[in-house]
């Protein structure tokens, strides 16, 4: 590397260093309006800013605009919310409505069912009274036709012959 190179290429390096900055500073930058908005430099130190009835003016109308709009969307919203809180109640009323009719169904199955049931226990029950009554009666019977085979057998060997022939008392007298 010769001295005379280098040299050539700090002069390089100089120049585009200048021109990037000079470039820069000159067309891009400008400072931004703290009252508008807008990128202006500063007009005067008593009037900075020559736009600044347009500005309050537009940032009036903007804020008046902001806020219609957001009305609007309340007022949407709430609408919005007022069918839908509509919607709701006769969605509930419906489901509450199917809701009873499927209860007082199923009550009236239920009753019908308790009905059959408690029905169908009171046959079994007669039934069952029914078969209960014919095995006492034939039990009384039995035992009625044993007492009476019992004392007959008893009474038998008592009777005498004389006994059995000779008329009643009573039975005398009246003829
Ligand atoms: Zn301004």
């Amino acid at each position: 590397m010769s001295t005379s190179d280098s040299i050539k290429q700090n002069e390089q390096g100089g120049l585009k260093m200048t021109e990037n900055t000079n470039g820069s500073q000159d067309e891009k930058f400008v400072p931004t309006c703290h009252i508008c908005g807008e990128k202006h430099w500063p007009h005067h130190m008593l009037i900075p800013c020559f736009n600044k009835h347009k500005a309050k003016a537009k940032a009036k109308a903007e804020k008046r605009e902001k806020a219609e709009s957001k009305r609007k969307a309340k007022a949407e919203a709430k609408a919005r919310m007022r069918a839908e809180a509509r919607d709701k109640a006769e969605t509930e009323a419906k489901v509450k409505a199917e809701r009873k009719a499927y209860v007082d169904t199923l009550a009236e199955v239920e009753q019908s069912l308790r009905a059959e049931t408690k029905a169908r226990a009171n046959a079994e029950e007669t039934v069952r009274a029914e078969r209960e009554a014919k095995l006492k009666a034939e039990e009384k019977t039995k035992a009625y036709m044993e007492t009476a085979a019992r004392a007959e057998e008893k009474q038998k060997p008592k009777l005498s012959p004389e006994m059995m022939q000779r008329p009643k008392p009573g039975h005398t007298a009246r003829h």
